[in-house]
């Protein structure tokens, strides 16, 4: 494809701009859906594709061109984030030590404890990776060190930079879920790591219609191994996700933008509610990472966490609102809210705890359904006289 732009291009161009096929008179402007599992042989002096699980459709590649760019190093689609997350898993050979934080998706955490009970297919240890020696300590035994930060749904942070700078110290590899981030805010492979997974069913498709992974990797090497196990492994994406994924990181960089200054103003305004409640955000001055963030991240992200004094009040909040959404997910134009605790595997999480993903609503509108919502519970919850 010739569709190279300088990288002197802002992101916000280049996420307009790439993916964009052959700049050629009469040609559509964005890589039509092919709809193929076939295609006609190539004459035996020809390459050319044919058969789509194998050699990709001309959408898979658009959107990992793009991805490519975005976080700096050859990117592989896989059809969903946990699909994106297996491939990267089964490259390890059996019994491999991987480290995993306490707080991470309930996914993996379900994927990897399947895996160890299978007769070893991996060795887990756990660990809180907001406590940097435990951490630092895990890492010196690993094969592989699995990131994800800010993590779901507690917003946990972790030195990407000083953790793999320990594990390869040690010969251990690291990969990052970027997910929370975004590549617009983070990104992983300049900061050291490995790998970089993308639950692009999140904030790059960003409008909750689509189930989509990426996988982006610092030695060709990987992209290659990847390719390998999609190929083999079948967890192959659509065509007419990777349009809408791709359709959808065009505006990435506007959702991003009115998202986080919508959710910066709703942690602050919350935080300051008479109420009192604990506000997780890693944007505020009192997160207990606020300083790595500042360092780490270009912006604190989309997501904030308040937490209700139990799972009662919490699920009364969640059914109260009606401009967020009550749903599970995060990332789309929509806001949505949750109580995560109630997802098996996620006992560590306190009960009360709710999940805000913010969307592109007028704040004002958001903040009048969250404050009514919590002042409605808070006040049924105290006896009237
Ligand atoms: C949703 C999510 C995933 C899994 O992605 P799917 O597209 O649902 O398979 C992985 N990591 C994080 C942080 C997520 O939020």
């Amino acid at each position: 494809m010739d569709t190279e732009q300088p990288h002197s291009l802002r992101v916000e161009t280049r996420l307009v701009g790439l993916g964009r096929g052959q700049h050629r008179a009469g040609q559509p402007l964005n890589v039509p859906v092919v709809l193929a599992s076939t295609f006609r042989a190539p004459g035996s002096s020809e390459v050319g594709r044919e058969y789509a699980r194998d050699d990709g459709t001309p959408g898979w590649e658009a959107l990992e061109e793009l991805v490519d760019d975005l976080e700096g190093g050859p990117a592989v689609a896989f059809s969903s984030g946990m699909a994106a997350i297996a491939a990267v898993l089964e490259l390890l050979p059996v019994g491999a030590r991987v480290v995993v934080p306490q707080d991470s998706y309930t996914g993996l955490r379900g994927l990897l404890a399947d895996g160890a009970a299978a007769g070893g297919r991996w060795d887990v240890v756990e660990v809180d990776a907001t406590d940097t020696d435990a951490l630092l300590a895990a890492v010196a035994e690993a094969d592989l060190v699995w990131v994800e930060s800010p993590s779901n749904p507690l917003l946990h942070l972790v030195d990407i930079e000083a953790v793999t700078r320990a594990a390869h110290a040690a010969g251990a590899r690291v990969a990052v879920d970027n997910t929370f981030a975004t590549p617009l805010l983070q990104n992983p492979l300049q900061l050291g790591a490995d790998v970089v997974v993308h639950s692009a069913t999140k904030a790059i498709g960003g409008h909750s219609d689509l189930l989509l992974g990426l996988v982006a990797v610092r030695d060709p090497a990987d992209r290659e191994r990847l390719t390998r196990r999609r190929e083999v492994g079948g967890a192959t994406p659509g065509s007419l996700e990777c349009y809408l994924a791709l359709r959808g990181a065009r505006t990435l960089a506007l959702r991003v933008e009115r998202a986080q200054a919508s959710a910066g103003e709703l942690a602050r305004r919350l935080a300051a509610h008479p109420a009192g409640l604990p506000v997780g955000y890693p944007g505020l001055p009192d997160h207990p990472q606020h300083a790595l963030a500042v360092r780490q991240m270009r912006g604190p992200g989309i997501v904030l966490t308040l937490e209700l004094p139990d799972a009662r009040l919490a699920d009364a909040f969640c059914e109260r609102v009606t401009v967020v959404a009550h749903a599970t997910s995060l990332g789309g134009v929509e806001s949505t809210l949750e109580r995560r605790a109630k997802l098996p595997g996620q006992e560590h999480v306190p009960a009360g705890l709710v999940r805000i993903s913010v969307g592109c609503e007028h704040v004002e509108d958001l903040w009048a359904d969250l404050s009514g919502a919590l002042d409605a519970v808070l006040g049924e919850q105290t006896p009237r006289h």
